[in-house]
């Protein structure tokens, strides 16, 4: 390892923070000894917060219709071939109940930008497992709404709100995304929902057409300023159904290093070991959380529709039931030394 790098990364353990440039060193001068090193450093950190606990998420997906258009995304609204299905607030409410019995206590709702789901019906859902569920955190994962809408969400109960930058750069944002989205607005709906009072998360997909290491620093400078309380990064996979079908997926590797580098910027930061990451590689999810990862998210949709929530290609899981899922991840994170805790899994100060 060059020795501007080893300085960099004693730096970022000492004091958290690097300028943009210092990320942008360490983006281009990944190597496998960096990594180990960084590795190190994060799971030390990671262990002195939350000791060997990994928090588990429920994963909901309860549309997959959409009205954006999102280039890399599989559910685009422009993709015919996607067969598209919603589920009703009873099998919603079914599919809490199930993860409850399985020892979850975080619900996350994620969905394309459907409009079906007005205020009011997505409020009385909330409300409904709010009050069947009271010690449970509910996240919701809707896309951009308006800020009064994010309020009456608040107000009915949800918790915490993901919503991936997807790119700190307006101009990298600008080749992802159709004309209609704008970065500001995805950075107004991250301060609303700030406001707001949730919990927010943000995140970014490594190895995104024409990403450059000096993006991914910004990203890392986006996260360093944003602090938020949850960062949800795995890697880019082409979708066959999409513009960016033949682009190359991003890496087992860079996605672990990225890891490691945000738990050292964050140390109390809810960082999962993305699905995205498991199915580039069979033990991703493994070394995601050996990386500095602290959250994993089964899937709790009902199998028929699993296949049709298809953001990106070769997906795992499709057909595993979630109690089957819950046992996997369980086993999965013991061998490794790492225990799922039934917990609730919030953020620290
Ligand atoms: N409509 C919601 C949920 C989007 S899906 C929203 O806008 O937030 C959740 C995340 O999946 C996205 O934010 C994106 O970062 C990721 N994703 C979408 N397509 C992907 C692909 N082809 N490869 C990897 N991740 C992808």
């Amino acid at each position: 390892m060059e020795s501007r790098t080893s300085e960099l990364i004693d730096e970022l353990a000492h004091n958290h923070t690097l300028d943009l440039e210092g990320y942008e060193h360490l983006v281009t001068h990944q190597d496998d000894e960096a990594a180990q090193r960084l590795a190190d450093l994060a799971s030390a950190v990671r262990k002195d917060v939350y000791g060997t606990d990994v928090f588990v998420r429920g994963l909901i997906e309860i549309s997959s219709i959409c009205k954006n258009d999102c280039l890399y995304c599989g559910l685009r609204s422009s993709n015919a071939s996607c067969e598209r299905y919603r589920l009703t607030p009873e099998q919603i409410l079914l599919c809490a109940d199930m993860g409850y019995e399985l020892g979850f206590r975080t619900f996350v709702l994620q969905g394309g930008e459907d409009m079906w789901f007005s205020d009011e019906r997505l409020c009385a859902i909330v409300a409904s497992i709010r009050e069947r569920h009271p010690d449970c955190a509910i996240t919701l994962s809707m896309g951009e709404r308006s800020r009064e809408s994010y309020a009456r969400l608040r107000q009915a109960g949800a918790d915490r709100y993901l919503l991936r930058h997807e790119t700190a750069d307006p101009e990298h944002y600008a080749l992802l995304h159709p004309a209609a989205m704008s970065f500001d607005n995805r950075m107004r709906c991250l301060h609303d929902l700030r406001e707001l009072g949730y919990a927010v998360g943000v995140g970014m997909m490594v190895g995104s057409p024409y990403q450059t290491p000096r993006h991914l620093a910004e990203d890392l400078a986006f996260i360093d300023r944003f602090k938020p309380e949850m960062c949800g990064i795995g890697p880019f996979i082409p979708h066959h159904a999409t513009p960016f079908a033949d682009r190359p997926a991003g890496t087992l590797e860079q996605t672990c290093y990225l890891l490691s580098i945000i738990r050292l910027i964050h140390p109390t930061v809810l960082l999962p070991a993305t699905t995205a990451l498991g199915t580039i590689d069979p033990l991703g999810r493994e070394k995601g959380v050996l990386a500095g990862a602290n959250v994993v998210m089964p899937n709790l949709s009902p199998v028929d529709v699993r296949q049709k929530y298809l953001l990106y290609d070769g997906k795992i899981c499709m057909g595993d039931e979630a109690a089957e899922c819950r046992r996997c991840l369980d086993l999965r994170m013991e061998r490794i030394g790492y225990h799922v805790v039934v917990d609730r899994g919030d953020p620290r100060p």
